[in-house]
């Protein structure tokens, strides 16, 4: 048999092997009403895999599960090296799955949505030419494999499902800055190496009731940079609506409203870091979460996912090269802005009019518990226009620093900097640098525990600058990188998702050591005689406040925090600001 043969032989077989299989997805067999499960996803893509030179399926780090991350690639070029693909000029488009498991839409859209373009290269040449689409098939195993048919107890099918809760019973869209889980550490790793253009988490809404089927939560957008923003505002988004209408899933900005009635208005969910949108804007990656309604059938809701992940291909590929140019625009400005917001609030002052459709709403007696409670009545279809708050005000803006200094014992913190590809460098020799240091005046913290954390908020901080020992080996963090808006919003200790406010640095708001106050009267004596300024202080406020008068530890702690006695440690935030290079006395 000489070679031709076998050639020919083997691409009989080859053909013969892709006729035979058919990969018709468990979602299409069940009519629409059920889920692929763990096992089945992977085997599926893995089949792809071997059927289609065009993907590449791999697997990337672990899970609290105790199984790896799995990441399926569609590359026109067979070209899987990102930072090849990166210098081909592609854009790059991630979707991630089954986030929030009992949402399982995404994972079953994903799958016919790449089994439909492998199978049809040729018609959706002009878009893989332009984009290369990488699939998280699932990034909650765990919840995954915690499959049970009750835990959406308002959401219409499908049959089975997994669940919120991840192996350790985390939320993985609120780790995407504290990095408890290693879902979070394995995303963050992924997610970096690839540098997405755009980027897709799919969910299922909770909330109110109204006839459409597609929701979508969109990143903030001033958060992107000024032309990516109006980019997402003038072009994509317009784009995105009027494809969905025309793949009869008619669309509408996530309709944010719990147990009350959308028809007053409504405003944006803020999409802090700490979730999958609002961390992939601290990169400049356009990020959005498909949600649709959870009352729609698991078919309709299924294939409105699809449409939605179509509508973002046809659109990232059609603007491939604008994209590509504002980001670039973004990413080289962000090195040099000097402010950055760190914290934000509604702005009800301002809204954009919306064009919406929605069913009339009541509250009438309960049969359960004799209250009221709300009642759509959908025999009453509206239509009408409505305030939809979709604008954010900075209430805290901070100047950034030449650098930050973090002193090599908060490894959790250089850990985090790491996943993210921040850059820095370590001192070489033992120094006095000038710095801005922060004291914590004053913060709240949340009585009830919030995935694994009390969070604090309401942090007030008071700037000091000081010249303090750093030793061979503590970090510096230049802040002239495109990730500045990581290094900002993180170590920025009141940030809403800083990781002062996730309890990172807790160990400095208590005292380790204190005084017996026995012993420590006749030190204080003495250190009022021998501090006339002090004793002066002491006495003033002493007239002025009638609670510190009558209180002999109030006094006494008065004395001992204005003493060399009381540790600096306490209150001091240990990542520190520098001013400038030449001020620091850092070459
Ligand atoms: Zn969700």
């Amino acid at each position: 048999m000489n070679k031709i043969i076998i050639v020919l032989l083997i691409g009989l077989f080859h053909n013969s092997a892709i006729a035979q299989k058919d990969f018709i997805t468990k979602f299409e067999k069940s009519g629409g009403m059920e889920t692929a499960t763990y096992e089945e996803g992977i085997a599926y893509y893995k089949s792809l895999g071997d059927t289609f030179s065009e993907i590449n399926v791999e697997t990337y780090g672990e899970t609290d599960s105790g199984n790896p991350l799995h990441l399926v690639t569609l590359s026109l070029d067979r070209d899987f090296d990102f930072e090849s693909l990166r210098t081909k000029d592609k854009r790059i488009y991630l979707i991630n799955n089954a986030i929030h498991p009992g949402e399982p839409d995404g994972v079953d859209a994903s799958m016919m949505f790449l089994r439909d373009m492998v199978q049809n290269i040729e018609q959706y040449r002009t878009q893989l030419e332009k984009t290369v689409i990488a699939i998280i098939p699932f990034y909650n195993i765990g919840g995954v494999l915690n499959r049970n048919d009750f835990t959406r107890v308002n959401q219409n099918g499908p049959k089975e499902h997994g669940f919120r809760g991840n192996a350790r019973n985390y939320d993985l869209n609120r780790d995407f800055i504290k990095n408890d889980t290693k879902n979070a550490r394995t995303f963050a790793a992924i997610f970096q190496m690839l540098d997405p253009d755009i980027f897709v988490d799919t969910h299922v809404s909770n909330g109110a009731d109204y006839p459409y089927v597609m929701t979508m939560d969109i990143a903030q957008k001033d958060k992107l940079g000024g032309v990516l923003e109006g980019y997402l505002e003038e072009t994509m988004m317009p784009s995105l609506f009027e494809h969905m209408k025309n793949s009869d899933f008619e669309m509408i900005p996530y309709v944010n409203v719990f147990n009350e009635s959308p028809d007053k208005g409504y405003s944006q969910f803020f999409d802090s870091p700490r979730y999958s949108a609002g961390y992939t804007a601290l990169f400049h990656t356009i990020g959005f979460q498909s949600e649709p309604h959870m009352l729609k059938s698991y078919k309709d809701r299924v294939y409105a996912t699809y449409a939605f992940l179509q509508g973002v291909l046809n659109v990232v590929s059609r603007d491939s090269e604008l994209l590509k140019k504002l980001r670039d625009e973004t990413k080289a400005s962000v090195k040099t802005q000097k402010q950055f917001d760190i914290s934000w609030k509604l702005d009800k002052s301002r809204h954009t009019e919306l064009e919406f459709k929605g069913y009339e709403a009541s509250t009438i007696d309960s049969k359960v518990t004799g209250q009221k409670r709300l009642f759509y009545d959908r025999s009453k279809p509206y239509k009408k226009t409505i305030p939809y708050y979709n604008h954010y005000v900075a209430d805290v803006t901070v100047e950034k620093p030449d650098s930050y200094f973090i002193p090599k014992g908060w490894h959790t913190i250089v850990d985090r900097l790491k996943l993210n590809e921040i850059e820095f460098y370590q001192l070489e020799r033992d120094s006095i640098i000038a710095v801005e240091v922060y004291y914590i005046e004053d913060y709240k913290t949340r009585t009830a525990p919030f995935e694994g954390h009390y969070m604090h908020y309401d942090v007030k901080v008071r700037k000091e600058t000081e010249r303090l020992d750093f030793s061979k080996g503590d970090y510096v963090v230049p802040v002239n990188q495109w990730r500045n808006r990581y290094i900002v919003e993180t170590l920025e200790p009141h940030g809403m998702d800083s990781f002062f406010a996730w309890n990172f640095f807790d160990t400095i708001l208590q005292r380790k050591e204190g005084y017996s106050p026995y012993v420590f009267e006749e030190i204080a004596a003495q250190l009022l005689k021998d501090d006339p300024k002090l004793k002066a202080r002491f006495e003033k406020r002493k007239q002025a406040d009638h609670e510190f008068a009558h209180s002999s530890k109030a006094q006494l702690d008065f004395i001992y925090m204005k003493s060399p006695y009381y540790e600096r440690e306490h209150l001091r935030y240990p990542v520190f600001r520098s001013i400038t290079k030449a001020e620091s006395g850092i070459k």
